[in-house]
């Protein structure tokens, strides 16, 4: 944990003061006001540590930490780590209104950094998205592909949770409904989640459109695949590598690939308009 007033940065310092002094292994060693016991820890293979902290987080904070070699979480459930690094999270607390330019004039933490400083938690009924769109696609499946590996298959919103919680124009409950509304997400694998968030597929109507970035691509293999077959004699040969290729690209590109009438419904058309705009811009 960094924090305001963390003496990380003079501990090289103390370090000559404890060698000038020529202190000996094994004394008590006083960290008056120990923060984050960030210098009780970096000391505490050399000397008893006393910590001294008025705030109780520090107390509790600095305990942890020098009485324990390491903290492992297994009792929580969950990685602390990816909790407070989770990106789809939101909340304007009280570190955001008065350490950040989001609420404050300061600019001790970014805007973005600061949702990862304040313990954040959607109001969004994830377990409920999961449970509509089980309701309306079946088991977890890629949409696009059709990969059933249960661990690479995310409930994959259209418009993004993130936006939502961060509209403006939005009221509270239509929030709350976008969030767990089947028609505003499918099951992607990782890959295609990716993908889509980032744009390199979207849909016109029910129809999927590839990117230019990705399109590029794969004309670029064409042009390299007709140039290394050109030389090839055998007719039969070249037409069947021909097919074989061109039959990989299509997949890669999924010519033609359409939202199943039965899924596509007016609510589907409206989130996927939200998510055209966001990555083209029209
Ligand atoms: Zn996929």
């Amino acid at each position: 944990m960094r924090y305001l007033g963390n003496k990380d940065s003079i501990l090289h310092e103390i370090e000559e003061i404890v060698k000038i002094k020529k202190l000996k292994k094994g004394k008590v060693f006083f960290d008056a006001f120990s923060g984050t016991a960030s210098v009780g820890n970096h000391f505490k293979n050399k000397f008893k540590i006393i910590a001294n902290d008025n705030l109780y987080l520090s107390f509790v904070y600095s305990y942890g930490k020098l009485n324990n070699p390491s903290t492992k979480f297994e009792k929580l459930g969950l990685n602390p780590f990816d909790y407070f690094n989770e990106p789809n999270v939101f909340l304007d607390g009280f570190v955001y209104k008065n350490y950040s330019p989001g609420g404050s004039n300061r600019m001790y933490f970014s805007e973005e950094n600061v949702t990862g400083v304040v313990p954040k938690k959607t109001s969004r009924d994830q377990g409920n998205f999961y449970y509509q769109l089980l309701q309306k696609y079946g088991s977890k499946k890629c949409y696009i592909c059709g990969n059933e590996i249960e661990e690479t298959i995310v409930a994959s919103h259209i418009h993004r949770i993130t936006d939502i919680d961060n509209s403006t124009t939005m009221t509270e409950e239509e929030k709350n409904i976008a969030a767990i509304d089947s028609d505003n997400g499918f099951w992607l694998c990782a890959n295609h989640d990716k993908m889509f968030e980032n744009g390199l597929f979207y849909f016109l109507d029910d129809k999927l459109i590839i990117s230019n970035d990705i399109k590029g691509l794969v004309d670029r293999t064409e042009k390299y695949v007709e140039k290394s077959i050109s030389n090839i004699k055998d007719g039969i040969l070249q037409k069947n590598i021909r097919a074989l290729v061109y039959r990989m690209s299509d997949e890669l590109v999924l010519k033609n690939f359409k939202i199943e009438p039965i899924h596509y419904t007016p609510k589907m058309h409206d989130y996927l308009e939200i998510h055209r705009h966001r990555v083209k811009g029209f």
